[in-house]
């Protein structure tokens, strides 16, 4: 079962209206999907983050030269090979792999995985929260109200890109406006320290509806985590850019964090994805996957979800969420799978149990040209 063709499926959507984070305002949503296809004709789908011009050239160049001709069934050594060069490559095309040995096993992933522990997995609505326009409060508070009416019980917001005072306003609104019918999770997206953290500390021990607050500093600095962690009300959370379960061992060995966040596209593949999920595991920790840039790989991490075994025995917290993006984002309806009631149903059909919209595909093709 050799791998004979590469598809590679580039595709950009230009938002009309920019949103973002602490870390500034998205312009683009971009997707790239990669299909395999083995000589027996069985095929399997991957998903990459990156700039599309870099992922262009470094499939064209180095990475299907590679695999054409190569076992399908050798995925480890495919993987670990193409990590060398550009590991988010490395974490697609592992995906597409797993899924080829499934389809020709007649398995689903999960049942590939030893099987599925939970038909169900929570998403909560994952929302970037400014705008440009001095009106993004409102805006936010609409998206939020949009997303509870949608059915989600769970809502995560971003703070750490305006002032404290500013942030803590929209908070404020926001609670006002939920009035506890749905669990909220802050993000600051590495933007504070730890003193910046404690100004914040009274009116986390105010709101009993707050699910975590995540990634408040830069990852490494773990005694300031530790710290907070001993100190805060709520969880900590973090660790959505790290690499490798190997990343977290020293949040987990000092207890500094509480949730840690890995994504099945910046990860080493699918198989590394799942060490860091069981690994947390080991360390009695929980597993909230980050799944913002992909829609793919959080069908991915719903599936490896649904194989881990549960963090607790109360009702309703069996399982930790996966993050489901609900901005602006034609990529997000490429597969067809939505939650209903919060939850979404894991796949059971061979392989993914699903493909992408072919003409969604063709709709949005990146035509080739760069974009900032
Ligand atoms: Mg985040």
């Amino acid at each position: 079962m050799r791998i004979e063709r590469v598809e590679t499926y580039p595709l950009l959507h230009r938002l009309k209206q920019p949103y973002g984070d602490a870390n500034g305002y998205k312009k683009y949503r971009t997707c790239f999907l990669i299909r395999l296809i083995t000589s027996s004709g069985v095929d399997g789908w991957g998903e990459v983050i990156d700039w599309l011009p870099t992922l262009a050239v470094g499939f064209q160049d180095r990475i299907i030269p590679f695999l054409l001709g190569k076992p399908a069934t050798e995925r480890l050594h495919l993987v670990n090979t193409i990590k060398k060069w550009h590991q988010r490559s490395a974490a697609g095309v592992s995906m597409a792999l797993t899924e080829i040995v499934a389809k020709k096993a007649g398995l689903s992933i999960c049942e590939l995985w030893g099987g599925k522990l939970h038909d169900y997995i929570p998403v909560y609505a994952s929302l970037q929260s400014y705008r440009e326009e001095p009106d993004w409060q409102e805006r936010s508070l609409v998206q939020v109200e949009q997303a509870v009416a949608d059915g989600f019980a769970r809502v995560k917001v971003k703070i750490g890109g305006k002032t404290i005072k500013e942030d803590q306003e929209h908070i404020r609104r926001l609670q006002a406006l939920l009035q506890g019918q749905a669990r909220l999770a802050l993000d600051a997206n590495q933007s504070y320290d730890a003193a910046a953290v404690f100004q914040w500390e009274r009116l986390l021990q105010e709101w009993p509806n707050l699910l975590w607050l995540e990634e408040p500093m830069p990852m490494e600095r773990v005694a300031d985590y530790k710290l907070l962690r001993s100190r805060l009300p709520i969880p900590v959370a973090g660790g959505e850019n790290l690499p490798d379960a190997a990343a977290f061992v020293p949040l987990l060995r000092q207890g500094a964090i509480d949730i840690i966040q890995p994504d099945p596209m910046h990860q080493d593949g699918m198989d590394g994805y799942r060490e860091t999920l069981q690994l947390a595991r080991h360390f009695g920790m929980r597993v909230s996957p980050h799944a913002f840039d992909g829609v793919l790989s959080r069908l991915y991490a719903i599936m490896a979800q649904a194989c881990l075994p549960a963090w607790s025995k109360m009702a309703g917290e069996e399982i930790e969420p996966v993050e489901w993006d609900v901005m602006e984002n034609p990529f997000t309806r490429l597969f067809p799978i939505a939650p209903v009631r919060g939850a979404v149903a894991v796949p059971t059909g061979p392989g993914l149990g699903m493909a992408p919209d072919l003409e969604l595909l063709t709709a949005y093709r990146w035509d080739g040209s760069i974009y900032r």
